[in-house]
């Protein structure tokens, strides 16, 4: 099987081939039982097409607008090197000869299914043997889903960090179909090449073909199509000639695969703390919104349990300056606004919660944007802002407890339980609001969420109200929170 040309990739309607999505006319809705593959397909399958096609920003307009015909695609796959994308070598590297090269079973590259000892590692279903076999097609998500989205703490001290810095979190650009998701997050060569700044000797050969050496992997050195499939692990997969039901998509396969076998890399790249203080450098991968403080660049990552991805998703696509740090847009956010598409377009916010490896530690939001990414934009941030500005009072609210003379912690308790349901709710809230953000006026639209967000917050205070309504110090220290949140 090859990356490039055969059908592996699973849909409702059957596996299919990179070119049969890029060239036809069909929408086909990928078919991976996990959210979390679902978002390294999209990765990946945007990162094989900026393989084949490398196109300038003209080309990638061209093909946004106009398509791309089977005899585009084959023309320029032959400029390729294709034999590296091959399912025997793809992504996988031979250990050195005395590594331990330890075997695991495949469910551990889901994050969301415990079988470690980690105490993070939760579990998103309630039995293990959810996700116990894969067919030889899924192994490759499996595999890129490791080396690009899972923190390498979820394996303990045999956990490596990749390219992109641990947990981080992806932004993606969604079209109205699969075969505009890819295009719109392929990567134009020209306009990457500005903004990168890399090496003009940086290698572009793939790490299983021209392997990581030395310990630290300065990025200027990583060329684009190196960087897109970088390794973290040395890595095989056990393929037996057993038949299978693939647990990650479904279909039925001639060979399955149980176990994988892996062993880190030595070395660092820059988005670990050693490879940092060695002077390695950030690599700008483009689905990272990166934080840029004075001791380095590291990857936006989602923080805890409680944190929901629209309150930072303003900075997601037009940056924010705080005194501590600067937080950038990833680079496909800027190509997609230099580009002008005139298009209307979600983005998807997706990753894992920072040391969390189970179902709680998801995160897979979409989110209505207006059409160009360019203008209107904020009528985008208002409403987010009117969250926060609905989540401060809620908070200012509940500190009058804080005055009621009880112990800290049990006061403390109660206001983060509320607060978590006050972020959670208005997680929805906001993306419904934003689903009319083409349709509505920005006035509108911020009016619609302030009244939202403003009965939710206040449906949640009030319930913490009448849960106390018999602990007059409690409960009069709610009463004098009113104000913070019925203020106009
Ligand atoms: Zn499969």
């Amino acid at each position: 099987m090859n990356l490039l040309k055969d059908d592996f990739i699973s849909t409702s309607q059957g596996k299919i081939s990179l070119k049969t999505i890029l060239t036809g006319e069909q929408n086909y809705q990928l078919q991976y039982y996990f959210d979390e593959i679902q978002l390294a397909m999209l990765q990946l399958l945007s990162s094989l097409s900026t393989v084949v096609l490398q196109p300038t920003v003209q080309e990638l307009k061209d093909y946004l607008k106009n398509g791309l015909t089977p005899e585009q695609y084959e023309a320029a796959l032959d400029k390729v090197e294709s034999q590296w994308f091959e399912s025997d070598c793809f992504m996988q590297s031979k250990p050195p000869t005395n590594a331990k090269w330890p075997d695991a079973p495949i469910t551990k590259l889901l994050s969301g299914i415990e079988c470690g000892t980690s105490a993070n590692a939760m579990g998103l279903f309630s039995e293990i043997e959810q996700a116990e076999i894969s067919c030889t097609d899924c192994m490759h998500a499996l595999n890129y889903n490791l080396h690009m989205n899972i923190k390498g703490e979820c394996f303990g001290p045999t956990g490596a960090t990749g390219i992109r810095g641990g947990g981080a979190i992806s932004t993606l650009i969604a079209g109205e179909n699969l075969k505009q998701t890819l295009l719109n997050n392929t990567i134009a060569k020209d306009y990457f090449n500005d903004y990168a700044q890399l090496d003009s000797d940086a290698e572009q050969r793939p790490m299983w073909v021209a392997p990581l050496s030395g310990s630290v992997y300065q990025a200027s050195k990583i060329g684009i199509n190196r960087g897109l499939f970088a390794l973290a692990y040395h890595i095989g997969f056990n393929i037996e000639d057993k038949p299978c039901l693939c647990d990650v998509c479904g279909s039925e396969s001639e060979q399955s695969v149980k176990t994988f076998n892996r062993e880190k890399y030595k070395g660092n790249y820059g988005s670990t703390k050693n490879g940092r203080e060695a002077g390695a450098g950030w690599w700008p991968h483009p689905y990272t919104p990166r934080t840029i403080k004075e001791e380095g660049a590291f990857a936006v990552c989602a923080r805890d349990q409680n944190w929901q991805s629209w309150q930072e998703l303003g900075s997601y696509i037009v940056g924010k300056e705080t005194d501590k740090a600067t937080l950038e847009p990833a680079y496909i956010i800027k190509q997609f606004q230099y580009m002008k598409t005139p298009r209307q377009t979600n983005l998807l916010v997706g990753g894992n919660i920072a040391d969390q490896g189970g179902i709680t530690g998801r995160v897979y939001d979409l989110y209505s944007m207006p059409s160009s990414l360019n203008k209107h934009l904020s009528k985008v941030t208002q409403v987010l802002d009117s969250g926060l500005d609905q989540k401060n009072r809620l908070s200012q609210a509940f500190n009058k407890m804080f005055g009621a003379g009880y112990d800290k912690n049990f006061v403390g308790g109660i206001k983060e339980n509320a607060m978590y349901r006050f972020t959670a709710n208005a997680q929805q809230i906001i993306q419904r609001t934003l689903l009319d953000v083409e349709r509505k006026e920005a006035t509108e639209l911020r009016k619609t969420a302030v009244i939202e967000l403003k009965q939710e917050a206040q449906r949640i205070f009030m319930g913490v109200q009448r849960k106390y309504q018999h602990d007059l110090p409690l409960f009069k220290a709610l009463v004098k929170g009113e104000s913070a949140l019925y203020r106009k």
